[in-house]
């Protein structure tokens, strides 16, 4: 018997749904046996990839269904290409830890990635600088490109086909939600259509759909969202010479960000976030004028004024005086002789925030709940401390025999993750605007800002270690064991 669908609005309880004004929801009627799934992640990227690994790899989840639903093909490799992509993730040590959890991080390591063990971030506009070394902790990230995370997590989904099934060029084109009391003709499921007509049921549906998630919109959840006035130019860069490369670089400019990332000896990866039109021309300028361009970003002191340098000298003197052990100098970034062809591509650049991550039946992870500006390298980290948070919750609701998408454990996810991930997000945004400017008091203000902390050990490892954890992942995985 064909399945039909009757489109409602309702107002939710409190009590039955939880949170949340108004939703809008299609209204299940008419029985029909579609394949039942404990689980489904609709969005296999980075994020909902990992997700789908972590549920097939949870030992309370070994009698459980799970669906990964991706719109795009299988990304699979005969042999690892000889050229590097030029998507890369700066990924830290506690994303590191959740991918070892469930045996990807495995499969980077004989497929390839860089450890860099330092980390020098500096003010185009004056000679302030942080440096982040390996005296103060150990491996301080690892460089991997994009198609080596999700080779990995591949090969990890293909090792838990037993539990974990995947399509691929699928694309879920609707959502019903389950009506808020359980009435003879409604199901109490979420019913989920593909593009090829097809249906079938979840008791939980993860949304990893990106930042344009069309679960968040089917949901009504809101969504806080604006478009940075920049776009980020990546490319695969060739140095002059090989080198230990293992620092990664970031130059504040004026018009935003510049990053070069190791990649091997003598290659390293560019993110440069700038103005739209400056991007544009950076992608379309000759070859020889781009590396001029590259090199000139990172070593010209053209914004420099005299003021501003005498007032960190100043500082320098002080913080010298008061505490006379070594800070360090600004070291230079090696130089670019060539720029892998096509390699360039940009990326108009945005913030976003999911007022909600949860509702009955349904959670929000990666970028589909927050997009943040590259600058600290933190998006898909934040993504995988979700996963980690979320995958956490569902194991132990699953330990104790409870529903899967009850708010009760829920709402424990999205307190964990909301309370880190708006920090977060505000102080990128903060990062962003402050260096964003050539006014002179707050060009003042971040040079001191930047050169207390590089000055003061305590603070620098506090900054470093709350980078460094801000996927909380470590903590979270230390909860699970
Ligand atoms: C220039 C740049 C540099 C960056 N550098 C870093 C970095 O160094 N470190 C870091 O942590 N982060 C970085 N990020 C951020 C990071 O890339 C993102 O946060 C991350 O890729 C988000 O992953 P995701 O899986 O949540 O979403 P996405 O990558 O957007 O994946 C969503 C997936 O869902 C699928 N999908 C969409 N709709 C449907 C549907 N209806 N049905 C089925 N499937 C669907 C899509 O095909 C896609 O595969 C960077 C971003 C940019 C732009």
């Amino acid at each position: 018997m064909a399945a039909r669908l009757v489109v409602s609005r309702w107002r939710a309880p409190p009590a039955a749904a939880g949170k949340g004004p108004l939703l809008s929801c299609r209204r299940w009627s008419g029985a029909r046996a579609d394949t039942l799934y404990d689980v489904v992640v609709s969005g296999g990227g980075l994020v909902g990839a990992a997700m789908a690994c972590a549920l097939g790899h949870d030992i309370h989840f070994s009698d459980k269904k799970i669906l990964l639903l991706e719109a795009g093909p299988k990304k699979v490799w005969e042999k690892l290409p000889e050229t590097y992509s030029n998507r890369v993730s700066s990924i830290s040590p506690g994303s590191a830890t959740l991918l070892s959890s469930f045996g990807a991080w495995d499969h980077i390591c004989k497929m390839r990635y860089r450890a860099f063990r330092r980390m020098q971030v500096w003010d185009a506009c004056s000679e302030a600088l942080i440096m982040f070394d390996k005296d103060n902790l150990d491996d301080m990230g690892y460089i991997v490109e994009n198609d080596v995370i999700m080779c990995a997590l591949t090969k990890q989904l293909e090792a838990a086909a037993d539990r974990v099934t995947v399509l691929y060029r699928s694309r879920a084109v609707g959502y019903t939600w389950p009506y808020p009391f359980t009435m003879a003709d409604s199901s109490p499921w979420v019913h989920i259509t593909l593009g090829d007509g097809s249906t079938l049921q979840t008791k939980l549906l993860i949304g990893a759909d990106g930042h344009n998630s069309g679960v968040r919109q089917a949901a009504g959840i809101q969504n806080v969202s604006w478009s940075y006035d920049q776009s980020a130019v990546v490319a695969t860069l060739h140095l002059s010479e090989a080198t230990e490369n293992n620092v990664a670089w970031q130059r504040f400019l004026p018009s935003g960000p510049i990053a070069l990332l190791p990649l091997s000896d003598t290659l390293s990866s560019l993110v440069w976030s700038t103005s739209h039109e400056h991007a544009a021309e950076l992608v379309g300028m000759d070859e020889e004028k781009f590396v001029d361009t590259v090199n000139s970003a990172f070593w010209s002191d053209a914004n420099h004024t005299d003021l501003i340098d005498s007032a960190g000298s100043l500082l320098q003197y002080a913080v010298g005086f008061l505490k006379p052990t070594k800070v360090s100098a600004r070291q230079m970034p090696p130089s670019v002789a060539r720029v892998d062809a096509k390699s360039r591509v940009l990326f108009p650049l945005g913030l976003g925030h999911a007022a909600e991550y949860v509702r009955p039946r349904l959670a929000l992870i990666g970028d589909a709940a927050h997009r943040v500006h590259p600058l600290a390298g933190q998006g898909v980290n934040m993504g995988f401390g979700d996963v980690s948070s979320l995958v956490r919750h569902l194991s132990a609701a699953a330990f104790n025999g409870k529903d899967l998408g009850s708010m009760s454990h829920l709402t424990g996810y999205e307190t964990d993750r909301q309370r880190h991930n708006t920090a977060l997000l505000a102080a990128t945004d903060l990062l962003k605007r402050l260096y964003s400017t050539r006014a002179t008091p707050l060009v003042l203000l971040r040079t001191w800002g930047l050169q207390a902390t590089n000055a003061v050990s305590p603070l620098k490892v506090r900054s470093l270690t709350a980078l460094q954890e801000s996927c909380s992942l470590r903590k979270d995985l230390a909860n699970d064991s």
